[in-house]
Formats: C-alpha cells, sequence, structure tokens
C-alpha cells in the first residue's frame, strides 16, 4: 500500500549543473528513479519532489547552485514543491554548511547518493539499483564517463575533495553501458573522466585506456568516440596509433593545459614543464595528423606574472590550438594553493582573459577559413527554421563550433550524418550546402 502522506503524486524533477560527469550521474540516477515507477515532470515548477545535482567546481559555479536551490527553496514554501532534494558536488563540500542555512531542503546527500535518494522518494522499493541511463542530451550522442575522482596533486582544485580518489570503472560494466545506449539510438559517445589518462591504473594496475579504446570502437553502431579531459602529463602515448587507425575514434582530443608558464605550472602542481609540455603537442600531432586539439587555460593565478602571462599569450600564438576556454582563478579552500591567497585584481584577470580569448578568436578564424572549399562529415542536430545545425568531427557538444547546412531540397534529420560542402566561416562557426548524406 503507497505511503500516501509521502507524496501527493509521485512526479519528480532533476537540475543538473555543472559538467559532463554530473550530467551522466543525473542521467544514471533517472535511470534507478524510472525503474521505480517514479514519473518525470518536466520542470520544478511541475514536479513533487525536485532533486537539484549541484556543482561546487569554482565560485561561479557554487553561486549558480547556491541560487538554484534559494529558488526551489520558494517553490516549497509556497506550497508548489513536497520534497526538496540537494545533491552532488556542493552539497558533498558543504553540507552543514547548506544545512544551517536552507532548512526548507529537506535532504542534502553528496555524490552516487542513488540509493539514499531511492529510499527518500520511493520508500516501498527493494532498493537493487535497477534501469539504464535516461539520457537529459538528445538521443545520438551521450558523455560516458569512465572512471570517478582524482589522484592528481592540482593545486588550485577542490575536485579530489568532492569526488575522491581515482576509480576506474571496469571495462566489462563501460562496454555493457555502451552497448545499452546504442540501443537507445546513440552513435557519438563524448568520453569524460576527471582526469582520462589515468584509466585503469588503480584497477588494471597500468594505463589501459588505448585497450579499453579498441573495445570502444569495436562496438557495433558506434559512429564517433571523443575524448574529453586527458591530463598532459604522463601521457599515455599508446593511445595515439589506436585513435590514428580507428575511423570511428574523432581525429580530437581535450586536453586542458592550464597555463604554459614553468614557474606557474610548477606552483599549480601539473607535473610538467613548458619543455614536455610542447614535446607532447608535438608527439600527438605527428602520431594522428589533422587532429584537432582543445585545451583551457587558468588566467589570474595567485603567483601569474605579466611576463608569464605574456609567455601564455606568445604560446597561444605559436602553438596555434583548435578549440580554446579560459576560466578565472577562483580561491578555494582546502586546495594546496589557497594559502597563496588571491592576489590578481578581478579586473585584470578579466582583462587577460579578454587578450587570451581575442588571441584566439584570430586563429580560430583562420583555421575555419582554411575549411572554405572541403567537404565536412556533419552531424544534424537541429533544425533551426529550414536551415540545419550540426558538428563535424572537430566539434564538441556543448563548447565547440557548430556547422550550419542549408538544404532546401531535402529535410535533415536530428542524428544523421550527411556531407557538407563549406563555403564560409567565421570565428567560430561554419556554413555549408548539403551534398549527400553518409
Ligand atoms: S586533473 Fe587536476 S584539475 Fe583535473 S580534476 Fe584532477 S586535480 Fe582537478
Amino acid at each position: 500500500m503507497k505511503n500516501k502522506t509521502q507524496t501527493r503524486d509521485n512526479s519528480v524533477a532533476i537540475v543538473t549543473l555543472g559538467c559532463s560527469k554530473n550530467t551522466v550521474d543525473s542521467e544514471i540516477l533517472a535511470g534507478h528513479l524510472k525503474a521505480a515507477q517514479l514519473t518525470f515532470a518536466s520542470s520544478p515548477e511541475k514536479a513533487s519532489s525536485l532533486i537539484i545535482n549541484t556543482c561546487g567546481f569554482i565560485d561561479m559555479a557554487k553561486e549558480e547552485s547556491i541560487n538554484t536551490i534559494l529558488e526551489a527553496a520558494a517553490l516549497k514554501k509556497a506550497g508548489k514543491l513536497q520534497t526538496l532534494i540537494v545533491a552532488g558536488c556542493l552539497s558533498e563540500r558543504y553540507a552543514d554548511e547548506l544545512r544551517a542555512e536552507m532548512p526548507e531542503v529537506d535532504h542534502f546527500f553528496g555524490t552516487e547518493a542513488y540509493s539514499n535518494i531511492l529510499k527518500v522518494l520511493s520508500p516501498d522499493l527493494k532498493y537493487n539499483l535497477l534501469g539504464e541511463r535516461v539520457l537529459s542530451t538528445p538521443n545520438h550522442f551521450a558523455y560516458l564517463k569512465i572512471s570517478e575522482g582524482c589522484d592528481n596533486p592540482c593545486s588550485f582544485c577542490a575536485i579530489p575533495i568532492m569526488r575522491g580518489g581515482h576509480r576506474s570503472k571496469p571495462k566489462e560494466v563501460i562496454i555493457s553501458e555502451m552497448k545499452s545506449l546504442v540501443r537507445q539510438g546513440v552513435k557519438e559517445f563524448v568520453v569524460v573522466a576527471q582526469d582520462l589518462t589515468y584509466y585503469g591504473l588503480d584497477l588494471y594496475g597500468s594505463r589501459s585506456l588505448a585497450d579499453l579504446l579498441k573495445e570502444m570502437s569495436d562496438v557495433e553502431g558506434v559512429k564517433w568516440i571523443r575524448l574529453m579531459y586527458a591530463y598532459p602529463a604522463k601521457f599515455p602515448r599508446d593511445i595515439l596509433p589506436v585513435i590514428a587507425e580507428r575511423d570511428n575514434i574523432c581525429k580530437y582530443l581535450d586536453m586542458p593545459l592550464q597555463h604554459i608558464s614553468t614557474n606557474v605550472l610548477k606552483s599549480m602542481r601539473r607535473g610538467i614543464t613548458r619543455r614536455a609540455t610542447e614535446e607532447i603537442i608535438g608527439v600527438i600531432r605527428d602520431a594522428v595528423p589533422n587532429i584537432t586539439l582543445r585545451s583551457t587555460f587558468i588566467i589570474g593565478y595567485p603567483n601569474e606574472t605579466e611576463e608569464d602571462f605574456d609567455e601564455l599569450c606568445d604560446f597561444v600564438s605559436e602553438v596555434k590550438l583548435d578549440r580554446m576556454g579560459a576560466f578565472l582563478y577562483s580561491q578555494e579552500d582546502d586546495t594546496y594553493s589557497y594559502i597563496l591567497g588571491d592576489p590578481i585584481h578581478a579586473d585584470i584577470k578579466e582583462a587577460r582573459k579578454q587578450q587570451l580569448m581575442d588571441i584566439q578568436k584570430g586563429i580560430s578564424l583562420e583555421k575555419n577559413q582554411a575549411k572554405i572549399g572541403t567537404t565536412l562529415k556533419v552531424l544534424i542536430e537541429e533544425n533551426l527554421n529550414g536551415e540545419f545545425q550540426g558538428r563535424s568531427e572537430a566539434d564538441a557538444p556543448e563548447v565547440d563550433n557548430e556547422v550550419f547546412v542549408r538544404s532546401p531540397e531535402l529535410e535533415l534529420h536530428s542524428g544523421e550524418f550527411v556531407n557538407v560542402a563549406i563555403e564560409d566561416a567565421s570565428e567560430f562557426d561554419l556554413y555549408g550546402s548539403f551534398v549527400s548524406r553518409e
């Protein structure tokens, strides 16, 4: 007999903040809730229970999480919400402080709190965690998390505090997850972790990403495998021939460098120097011709001098990355660099970030213009009033460029691969006409 006082009805909504790894957690949770016969509301306003999967990475992310919780608390106060659950990284890190500040929240859980959340929302369920992931992305692509946590000692990073040490997922679990997602229509797998390159060291005693990639690439129906979050130090070079040889592994690699000045890299405890960074970039580009390299940098790290920043600008001008992002340094409690304070003024940080992004804008335009006259394979994602938006092999979802496709004769469908003749380019997008279906 259902426990009436528990929920007015059993509709639940999940709000996911932060990174793609959090997205995967929410999708796994949704799979369990679905298996427990709970129904999903399309928005918090329509739900009886709300789960907020928070992010606690840096100031901006924490602020967004807190504002989202406060909005939900207001819904609860207005009697429009029965149960409010806060989970994920911010809650993992600051549960006690949040609990004291936010009495409207019924439960605070950390990361991977699936069974606890199920116990609250479906007390009758026998807690064996069942269910396939319920995708929140368009179902032609999915993020695939191959490990949790991180063993690297980066001075500025609070992720190990929230996610713990590195735990690789067993290969067979990853492959079966891929097969189940292919059955759901997924063609592109965006492989994520805190540090992709560490895969297997804990479980198999050696870095095993190359072997895993081969098995992933052999899964029937997989069209694109894309690698995000590779750590530059101790980079497993044996993955490069696998990337080069396998058609369904994108010639694409995201490798956050964070900085280039050896002085700053040393203080960041990144375990690598400028010279070694340039060397590994050279090795990657030699081994996988035309690979798209993405990276991200932290601006305004406490010991970053004007000279260090100029060195970073010179490096970005010379190395010509294909895709690049930049974040402002955020002083995080309990991290190694916390004691260094946050001496660089926010305006200076912002000005430096703008300067670096302007350099990259020019490089990106140059590289995009070089693609005019070529034909690219494009994964169509959306119909924007008769013009279709898609991504090429060089574009990760949500962070990279887009391709806009004209196809006056033919309706193109989300999730299909087509060949596109590139006719024009801007800093961050390409424009072209439909040629043929794949
Ligand atoms: S590699 Fe460094 S920056 Fe990335 S999650 Fe690990 S500790 Fe944080």
